[in-house]
C-alpha cells in the first residue's frame, strides 16, 4: 500500500488519534498531538512497556527526569560539540538536506540546483534559565531522554537496594531541532523515547548485551501482527561510536522502507566516565561482596514511543471488501493498546428501554474496563468508529436482549456475533480479550 501513510494520517484526524500540532495557524512542523483516542491508547502503550519492563521487573527501577538540566550534562555528553546532521544547502532554493537521505544525489531533488559543501548544524533546542538581563543561563531542552539516567546514578544506588547488573528506565520527552522532520510521528521536533540503561561490570557486557537485545525484539514481535517487518541491523564499523563494540537498531518495514524503530547500544564506561570528569564526582560503584570499586559498564536499550506508536498504526491498518462491496477500515491492534476494550450501544436510540438496559451495563462494565458507549443513530456508523479505532469488542443492547437478558458481542477483526448472558458479561470479556 503506497499511500498508507496518508491513510493514515487521515484516519488519525478523523478519529482523533493525532493531530497536527497548531493546526488552525497553519501547523508547525515536526509538532504533534495526540486526541481522545490517541492519548488513551499512548498511554496504554507507554504503560505496557513501564510494567513489562520495569514493574514485572526485579532488575529494573524506574525516573521520571526534567527536561532541562544544568546546560554541563551537554557539554560532558558531547551534544554541544557533535549534536548535528551534515547537510548540504542547495543554492538555488536554499533547501537543505542530509545527504545519506537522498541517496548521496550531486544535486538538489527539488529543483536540480547545485549543492554548497556539507556542513554541521547542530539540533539542539536552546533556551535560557532565568528572567533577568544578563543574570540568564543558556540551558537547552534534552536531546536525549537518557541523559538524567547517568546524572541519578549513583542517586539510585545510594537510595535504593539495586545491585549491578540491573537498569534504570525512564520514558520522557526528548528535543530535536531536526532539519526535515517527516512522515509523519517517524521524524519529529518533540517526542518520547523509552530509554533502559543496564548497568554491569565490563566483563560481563557481552551476556547483557545480547540478552537485552533478544528481549527487545521478543517484546516488539509480541505486539506486532507482522513479525516479518521486524529486523535487526547491524551497524557498520564506521557508523560506531569509538566506544562501542558493536550496535543493532530494530527496523520497520516503513512503506517509504527499513526505519529505525530502537537502538541496543553498547555504551561501555562511557557516560558515567565522562559526568564524572566533567562534574569531578566520583560515580563508580562499589560492590559490597568483593569490595571492588569501578565504573559500571552500560548496555542500552533506547526506542522511540511516538515511532513506534505510529508503526503499530501501520502494522494495525486493515482494510476489507465486505460482500456489499463497501471496503471496511479496521485497526487490527492488540487489545492491550485500544483505547476502548468494548464499545457498548443500543440497537436503537429512540428505544429508552434499550438506551436504559445500555446504559446499565455500561456503567457496570466500567468498573472493571475501558468502555466506550454510544447511543447515535446509525448502527453501521458505530461499527465504522470503533472498527476504525481498533476496539475489540462491540456490544449491542437489541429487543431479544428484554426477552432473555443476553446480547449480542461483535469481534473486531471477524465480525462475528456471539450471544452471552449479561450477569457473565465480566468474566466472558476477561477472557475473551486475553485470547483475542
Ligand atoms: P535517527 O537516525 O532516526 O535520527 P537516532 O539514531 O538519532 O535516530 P537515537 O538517538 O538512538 O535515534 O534515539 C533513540 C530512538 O528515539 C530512535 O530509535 C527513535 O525511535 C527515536 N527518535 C529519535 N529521533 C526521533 C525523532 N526526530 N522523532 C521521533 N522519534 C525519534
Amino acid at each position: 500500500m503506497k499511500d498508507l501513510v496518508s491513510k493514515i494520517v487521515a484516519l488519525a484526524k478523523r478519529r482523533g488519534i493525532v493531530f497536527q500540532n497548531s493546526e488552525i495557524y497553519g501547523g508547525v512542523q515536526g509538532f504533534y498531538d495526540y486526541g481522545p483516542i490517541g492519548s488513551l491508547m499512548k498511554l496504554n502503550w507507554k504503560n505496557l512497556w513501564w510494567t513489562d519492563n520495569v514493574v514485572n521487573r526485579a532488575d529494573v527501577v524506574g525516573i521520571d527526569g526534567s527536561i532541562i538540566t544544568h546546560p554541563t550534562v551537554w557539554q560532558a555528553s558531547g551534544h554541544v560539540k557533535n549534536f548535528g546532521d551534515i547537510l548540504v544547502e542547495c543554492k538555488n532554493c536554499h533547501k537543505r538536506f542530509r545527504p545519506d537521505l537522498i541517496d548521496n544525489a550531486k544535486k538538489c531533488p527539488e529543483c536540480g540546483g547545485q549543492f554548497t559543501d556539507a556542513r554541521s548544524y547542530n539540533i539542539l533546542f536552546k533556551t535560557e534559565i532565568g528572567v533577568i538581563e544578563g543574570e540568564k543561563m543558556r540551558a537547552y531542552l534534552r536531546g536525549e531522554a537518557c541523559q538524567n539516567i547517568y546524572l541519578n546514578f549513583k542517586n539510585v544506588v545510594d537510595s535504593s537496594r539495586v545491585k549491578i547488573p540491573f537498569g534504570i528506565a525512564q520514558i520522557g520527552k526528548a528535543f530535536r531541532n531536526e532539519i526535515t522532520p517527516k512522515n509523519f510521528l517517524y521524524r519529529t521536533r518533540e517526542f518520547e523515547q523509552w530509554d533502559i540503561q543496564y548497568f554491569v561490570e565490563a566483563t560481563q557486557m557481552d551476556k547483557w548485551y545480547d540478552y537485552w537485545k533478544q528481549q527487545r525484539m521478543d517484546w516488539y514481535q509480541g505486539l506486532f501482527n507482522s513479525k516479518a517487518d521486524l529486523r535487526f541491523r547491524q551497524h557498520l564499523k564506521d557508523e560506531l561510536a569509538f566506544y562501542a563494540k558493536k550496535a543493532f537498531d530494530i527496523e520497520y518495514n516503513a512503506p517509504w522502507g527499513w526505519a529505525e524503530m530502537e537502538g541496543i547500544h553498547w555504551r561501555a564506561d562511557y557516560d558515567l566516565t565522562q559526568h564524572s570528569k566533567f562534574s569531578g564526582k566520583d560515580l563508580s560503584y562499589l560492590d559490597q561482596t568483593t569490595n571492588k570499586k569501578y565504573i559500571p559498564h552500560i548496555v542500552e536499550t533506547s526506542g522511540g514511543v511516538d515511532r513506534s506508536f505510529f508503526f503499530l498504526l501501520l502494522d494495525a491498518y486493515q482494510e476489507q471488501t465486505m460482500d456489499n462491496g463497501e471496503t471496511r477500515i479496521y485497526l487490527k491492534i492488540n487489545p492491550k493498546i485500544a483505547a476502548y476494550k468494548v464499545a457498548v450501544f443500543p440497537l436503537a436510540s429512540n428505544k429508552p428501554e434499550l438506551v436504559d438496559t445500555a446504559s446499565n451495563i455500561y456503567q457496570t462494565l466500567q468498573k472493571s474496563f475501558s468502555v466506550d458507549f454510544d447511543d447515535s443513530s446509525n448502527i453501521g456508523k458505530k461499527y465504522r468508529r470503533q472498527d476504525e479505532i481498533g476496539t475489540p469488542w462491540c456490544l449491542v443492547v437489541d429487543f431479544q436482549t428484554l426477552d432473555d437478558q443476553t446480547v449480542t458481542l461483535r469481534h473486531r477483526d471477524t465480525t462475528k456475533q456471539t450471544r452471552v448472558k449479561i450477569n457473565s458479561l465480566s468474566k466472558w470479556l476477561t477472557k475473551n480479550l486475553s485470547n483475542f
